[in-house]
C-alpha cells in the first residue's frame, strides 16, 4: 500500500500500477527498501521547530541561499555516513554536505583532535607560530609529489583559487588565463571568473581576462567515444579510435589550441580545471586530454593549476590526488572541502621557485591556517590513513559505478553513468538518442523521492540534471546496497509514470 501511494503521489494520477518490486528483491514487503540499521542513536532535537526555521530561512536569508528539494531538509544530527532530521528520521548522506565530511560526520577522531586543540589555543593569526599549523603543512606536502612542497592556508576554495590566480600572474608577469566551459573554481572576486557556468554570474564585471575553452565533454559534448573515459562505465556512444588513440582528445586540444590562439596573449598566466568537473556534473576528460593541455599551456608560458577542491584526498581512489590519474603534475594545486571533513579550511600548495614570487609583497589573512583547523586536517590525514579510505573509494565507488552500468540499461531515464571511485555522476535523460536534459517537475520529484526513501544525493551539471553522488568515505556495501535499491525503486516509479 506504501508502494501505491508513493507512485499515485509520485505520478499525480489516478492509475493502478502492477508492478513486481517484490519479487526483484529491492524492497520490503510492506513497501519501499528498508534503511540498513545503524549504531548510533538520535539524540533527540530541541530547537527552533521546522516550520519557525523556513519562516527564518525566507526572511532572514538571502534568497540567493537556496535549500535543495520542496520540503527542505532540516538536519538537526550527523555521525559518519548518517545524518537525522529533526524528527529522528535518519538519512543516508551520499552527498557529504558538497564532498566535504570527507571521513565521516563527527568522526571520533576528528572530534577529538578539535575538542584538544580547542582547550588549548583558538586562534593566533600568522603572525606568531604554532603547532598545528607546521605539522599539518609538513603532513600534506608529503602527500604531494616532485616539488609541490610549499603551502599557503586559507579558509575556502574559492579564496585558494583567487590566491592561485593571482600567484600565477604575479609568477609569469603575464595576465591571461584560461579555463574549461563547465568548471566550477568558485564564487569569489577571481574565481567567479574562471567558473564558467552562467547560471553562477551576477551582472557585473568578473573574469577580466580569464577565457573559456570548450569543454571536454565525452558524452554530452561534440566528440566522445565508447573508450574515452578513466571509468569503469564509458559513455553508450561508439568509438573508431585506432588503439591507444583518442580523437576526441585530439579535437578537444584543438579547441584549446584555438583559445590560445586567438583569445589570449602570446604568454599566458595560468590555465585551471578540475581533473573530474564536480559541480559541473562529474564530468571526465577523454585520457590524455589534460596531458596534452598542460604541456600546451606550458609552451605558452603559462602555470598549469589543478583545482583538487573536489577531486582530492583519495576520493578517486587510485591515487591521493586526481591529477594523478591523469599523469600530471601541475604547478600549483588548489584543495578545500575535504580537507577539514566539514570544517572550513583550503590551502595552495605549489613549488618553492613558484612562492618565492610573493616575497618581498605582504599576503595575509587572519583565519587562514587557524590552529584549530589545522589540527584537525592533520586528523583527517591521520583517519584516511588509518582506515584506508582510498583504497576503500576505489573498491566501493567500482562496485557502485558497475551496478549503476547495470541500471542504466535498464532505465532509459539514465543517459550516462561516470566517474571513479566515490565521484560519481548519473545523468538523468528525457530522451537517450538526443540526450535532452531531464529537467523541470519531473527531475524535481524523482530528486525530492529518493530523499524521502532514506538517501540523500547531490545535484548539478549545467542543466541540473545529474544525480551527484560523493559519500563520504566510510560507506558500506550495506549502505550502497542500499542505496541502489532506493534509487532502482525511484528510477521504477518514473518508469511507470511514463507508461
Ligand atoms: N573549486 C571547486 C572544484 C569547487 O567544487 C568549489 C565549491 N563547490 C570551489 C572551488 C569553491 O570552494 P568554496 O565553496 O569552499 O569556496
Amino acid at each position: 500500500m506504501a508502494l501505491m501511494r508513493n507512485i499515485t503521489k509520485y505520478c499525480n494520477i489516478n492509475r493502478t500500477f502492477v508492478i513486481e518490486y517484490k519479487s526483484r528483491g529491492y524492497v520490503t514487503s510492506s513497501g519501499p527498501p528498508e534503511i540498513p540499521k545503524c549504531e548510533f542513536e538520535f539524540k533527540g532535537y530541541g530547537g527552533k521547530n521546522y516550520e519557525e526555521t523556513k519562516t527564518i530561512h525566507g526572511s532572514k536569508l538571502s534568497p540567493s541561499v537556496r535549500n535543495y528539494y520542496s520540503k527542505p531538509l532540516l538536519a538537526t544530527q550527523g555521525r559518519m555516513q548518517w545524518v537525522w532530521d529533526q524528527n529522528g528520521k535518519r538519512y543516508l548522506d551520499l552527498f557529504a554536505g558538497i564532498v566535504t565530511v570527507s571521513v565521516g560526520h563527527c568522526h571520533p577522531k576528528v572530534n577529538e583532535a578539535a575538542q584538544k586543540q580547542m582547550e588549548s589555543l583558538w586562534h593566533t593569526t600568522a603572525i606568531y607560530m604554532t603547532p598545528p599549523v607546521y605539522e599539518f603543512a609538513e603532513k600534506l606536502v608529503d602527500t604531494m609529489p616532485e616539488d609541490l612542497k610549499v603551502c599557503i592556508f586559507t579558509n575556502s576554495g574559492s579564496e585558494a583559487n583567487d590566491l592561485a590566480l593571482m600567484l600565477s600572474r604575479v609568477h609569469t608577469g603575464a595576465f591571461d588565463a584560461i579555463s574549461l566551459r563547465n568548471g566550477y573554481h568558485g564564487a569569489g572576486p577571481y574565481s567567479v571568473g574562471l567558473t564558467a557556468h552562467g547560471t553562477w554570474k551576477h551582472r557585473y564585471a568578473n573574469g577580466f581576462g580569464i577565457h573559456h575553452a570548450m569543454n571536454a565533454d565525452p558524452y554530452r559534448g561534440i566528440w566522445g567515444g565508447s573508450n574515452c573515459r578513466d571509468s569503469p562505465v564509458q559513455t553508450d556512444r561508439t568509438c573508431s579510435c585506432a588503439e591507444g588513440h583518442c580523437n576526441a582528445a585530439d579535437e578537444y586540444i584543438g579547441q584549446l589550441e584555438e583559445t590560445l590562439n586567438y583569445s589570449v596573449s602570446p604568454k599566458i598566466a595560468a590555465f585551471f580545471a578540475e581533473s573530474i568537473q564536480g559541480v559541473g556534473g562529474c564530468v571526465q576528460f577523454p585520457k590524455g586530454y589534460l596531458k596534452r593541455a598542460f604541456d600546451l599551456v606550458r609552451s605558452r608560458g603559462g602555470l598549469c593549476i589543478s583545482d583538487e577542491v573536489q577531486t582530492g584526498f583519495g576520493r578517486l581512489g587510485s591515487h591521493m590526488w586526481g591529477f594523478e590519474t591523469h599523469d600530471i603534475i601541475p604547478d600549483i594545486v588548489t584543495m578545500a572541502k575535504g580537507i577539514g571533513n566539514g570544517f572550513p579550511m583550503g590551502a595552495v600548495v605549489t613549488t618553492p621557485a613558484i612562492a618565492q614570487s610573493l616575497k618581498g609583497v605582504l599576503h595575509f589573512n587572519t583565519f587562514g591556517g587557524n590552529p584549530v583547523a589545522c589540527a584537525v586536517a592533520s586528523s583527517v590525514l591521520d583517519v584516511m590513513k588509518e582506515e584506508q579510505t582510498q583504497k576503500h573509494s576505489a573498491e566501493i565507488g567500482t562496485y557502485f559505478l558497475q551496478e549503476l552500468e547495470k541500471m542504466r540499461g535498464e532505465y532509459d531515464v539514465i543517459g550516462d553513468v561516470r566517474g571513479k571511485g566515490l565521484m560519481i555522476g548519473i545523468e538523468l535523460v528525457s530522451n537517450e538518442a538526443t540526450r535532452d536534459p531531464l529537467v523541470g517537475p519531473e527531475y524535481a520529484k524523482l530528486f525530492e523521492e529518493i530523499k524521502d526513501l532514506g538517501v540523500l544525493v547531490g545535484n548539478g551539471g549545467f542543466h541540473g540534471n545529474v544525480l551527484r553522488v560523493t559519500p563520504p568515505m566510510c560507506v558500506t556495501y550495506n549502505d550502497i546496497n542500499f542505496a541502489l535499491s532506493v534509487l532502482r525503486y525511484a528510477f521504477q516509479a518514473h518508469k511507470d509514470c511514463q507508461a
